[in-house]
């Protein structure tokens, strides 16, 4: 089987990387060469452009930042993709959007699954990623193999569209809890506690979520190096609110928990960790 695997970032890099690892060594590639190169070592051949990637593939997978950059990518490959290819996205878009791309791609007599994954840089590099799949049973049934080997759990959540909706449900938890665990952190620090015992006790306590035990570290240290960069959990704030728009639903606290992503972005801190949203926060940190 030939796979092309489309987008060399963070998660798709650790994704690609155990496919190879796997024996199931994609055609990858990255708009920044450079990160193909990792790749290359573990036997994976490197295209010179999308369309090249998918040539001939009968999966194609993409990991890319959101659904502009997935537009563009997929105008260059779409007159390549093959007659019953199966095109798997991972990216963290909208529903609507995974909807517009099933359209086009059965347009071309190919397939298309609605992928995202829940877990971040160290889940994407150790293959325990945790898919939200939207397609149909047989779409799912066909990418279960490599699924497998890029995660621990596939949860078949229903049509395309709807793995897209419960990512963006399940990204509102984490990034608001990050933000309330950054205020949580300033606060117990302005009320004179000290941060190493403020973290043993909060991140212990039955009300945290693991999210916040596994970014602890990153608040203790003040090591705001991206896992998740916060660019992109600004879209996925957006893609929630914006499609609660169309469905005529306030959300008030995503909008409220958007913007303060959105202030952190604006301050320069887009390619940072989520956590970086601590300067904000608490700008003298
Ligand atoms: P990332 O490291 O910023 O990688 C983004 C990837 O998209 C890179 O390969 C980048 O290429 C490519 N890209 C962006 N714009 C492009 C364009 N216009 N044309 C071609 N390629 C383009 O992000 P990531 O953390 O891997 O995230 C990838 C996706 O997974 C996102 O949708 C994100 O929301 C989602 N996600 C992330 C996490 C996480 O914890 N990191 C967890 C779950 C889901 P370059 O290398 O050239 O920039």
């Amino acid at each position: 089987m030939r796979i092309a695997f489309i987008g060399l970032g963070i998660m798709g890099g650790g994704m690609a990387a155990n496919l190879a690892r796997a024996g199931r060594a994609p055609v990858v590639w990255n708009r920044t060469a450079d990160k193909a190169k990792p790749l290359e070592e573990l036997g994976a051949a490197v295209a010179a452009s999308p369309a090249d990637a998918v040539k001939g593939a009968d999966v194609v997978i993409t990991m890319l930042a959101d659904p502009a950059s997935v537009r563009e990518v997929a105008a260059d490959f779409l007159p390549e993709l093959q007659s019953g290819a199966l095109w798997i996205n991972a990216t963290t878009v909208d529903p609507a959007f995974a909807k517009e791309m099933a359209a086009v791609a059965e347009g071309r007599g190919a397939r298309y699954l609605d992928a995202p994954v829940t877990g971040s840089k160290v889940p994407a590099a150790k293959g325990e990623l945790i898919f939200f799949a939207g397609g149909t049973a047989d779409d799912v049934s066909r990418a279960g193999p490599l699924l497998e080997i890029m995660g621990r759990r596939t949860d078949h959540v229903g049509p395309v569209g709807a793995g897209s909706a419960v990512k963006l449900c399940n990204n509102l938890l984490a990034l608001a809890g990050v933000l309330a665990f950054a205020e949580a952190i300033a606060a117990g620090e302005a009320m004179g506690v000290e941060t190493d015992v403020l973290m043993e006790s909060l991140t212990t306590s039955p009300v945290a979520a693991p999210l916040l035990g596994l970014k602890a570290h990153k608040f203790r240290e003040r090591d705001w190096s991206p896992e998740f960069p916060l660019y992109l959990a600004h879209k996925d704030l957006h893609l929630l609110v914006q499609t609660a728009y169309g469905a005529n639903l306030p959300l008030p606290l995503t909008a409220a928990v958007k913007e303060r992503y959105g202030d952190a972005r604006a301050r320069g801190l887009g390619p940072d960790d989520i956590t970086a949203v601590y300067e904000v926060v608490r700008p003298e940190g």
